[in-house]
């Protein structure tokens, strides 16, 4: 009986390792999109078969407080979108733009962005915070597309 449990334990633990990896590895190749929680676990169970909802969506809201992962909400959209967060990038310090058509993610480490957020909070008084902060638009490939 004891033995059972064990093993059971340990397949726990393998599933919570592995999930927390495929997340990385996944969206460590994709920085330049964000996907629902939804898509990243459909994406997970074509890779590993066996691991559950519950596991890959606590994977992800522990992936977000250790700062690995960002998490947004756009404007008009009910659900949460996770991304990648690039430690050598300052992804948490910088806004993101995003491409409503194509969802390709632009750094805005630039600094004139920064001036931009100072002289909100200068002349507006308000203190945004960049790593909620989407500025959404046409990526120039999409508005390429359109024209044709
Ligand atoms: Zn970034
Ligand atoms: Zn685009």
């Amino acid at each position: 009986m004891k033995k059972v449990r064990e093993v059971r334990l340990d397949m726990n633990g393998i599933y919570k390792t592995k999930a927390r990896e495929l997340i990385t590895t996944y969206l460590k190749s994709h920085t330049e999109q964000r996907f629902t929680a939804r898509e990243i676990y459909d994406e997970i169970c074509r890779k590993e078969a066996g691991i559950n909802r519950t596991t890959v969506y606590r994977n992800l809201d522990r992936l977000c407080e250790t700062g690995e992962l960002l998490k947004f909400k756009e404007p008009n959209q009910d659900a949460w979108y996770y991304q990648y967060s690039l430690k050598h990038n300052h992804c948490d310090k910088h806004m993101h733009g995003q491409c409503s058509v194509c969802g390709k993610i632009f750094h805005l480490d630039e600094p004139f962005v920064k001036s931009f957020g100072d002289k909100l909070l200068e002349k507006y008084g308000l203190d945004i915070d960049p790593a909620q902060t989407i500025v959404l638009g046409k990526c120039s490939k999409c508005r390429r597309i359109k024209k044709k």
